[in-house]
């Protein structure tokens, strides 16, 4: 068991424009969680020892990887995805609510999937090309809580990362959304499977 004096991060996944209402590929309800987290960031108590926010940063003018549809060609929702997240452009910013809250509350950014598909936050780069792995040890970090957005993609990859790297990681109800409510309902029942708790988030 890990002792409640553990070192605890949270990893907000991809609440950017193009995942919520009126961008890209949409998410019903990740406006409601960017400002659920918000608030949750914003809760007096509230600390955790490391706040990550991770972003999709695609390249711009290119399919990367296969993850946006050849020209002319229509995603298919599994392999291929609208164009979203392209690196410095309005639908790759974190949603407004988050924004806000993030120059305040996030320790550090990890962008992923440059030039490249790429769900989990693991798979992303900080500062200096610092893995999310490298960043958490470094922190000495023994717990993880994730958040976000889509949880039957992102947040899913992302908590069975943190698992197999060795942490305890918690999925925070009520601040995470799904592109589905079949593949959301099977990406939770996977998780906690696997070994994620399903649990509210720590205030000291
Ligand atoms: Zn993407």
């Amino acid at each position: 068991m890990t002792t409640t004096n553990a070192r605890r991060a949270l990893i907000i996944v991809d609440v950017q424009n193009d995942f919520c209402e009126g961008g890209s590929l949409p998410v019903t309800g990740g406006l409601a969680v960017a400002e659920r987290i918000a608030t949750y960031l914003h809760t007096p108590g509230m600390a955790y020892d490391l706040i990550v926010a991770s972003r999709d940063w695609h390249t711009p003018g290119d399919i990367n990887g296969g993850h946006f549809p050849a020209e002319g060609a229509t995603p298919d929702y599994n392999e291929t995805w609208p164009v979203h997240c392209v690196a410095d452009t309005y639908g790759a910013l974190f949603a407004p609510p988050l924004a806000v809250a993030l120059g305040s509350f996030v320790d550090v950014i990890v962008s992923k999937g440059m030039g490249e598909p790429a769900y989990s936050a693991f798979h992303g780069v900080a500062d200096h090309a610092t893995t999310l792995t490298e960043t958490l040890r470094r922190h000495g970090i023994e717990i993880v809580d994730v958040c976000g957005i889509a949880t039957d993609y992102c947040v899913k990859a992302t908590a069975l990362d943190a698992l197999a790297m060795g942490f305890t990681v918690n999925l925070l109800p009520g601040l995470h959304a799904g592109v589905a409510p079949e593949t959301t309902a099977a990406a939770i029942g996977e998780m906690a499977g696997a070994g994620v708790s399903i649990r509210e988030g720590i205030f000291r």
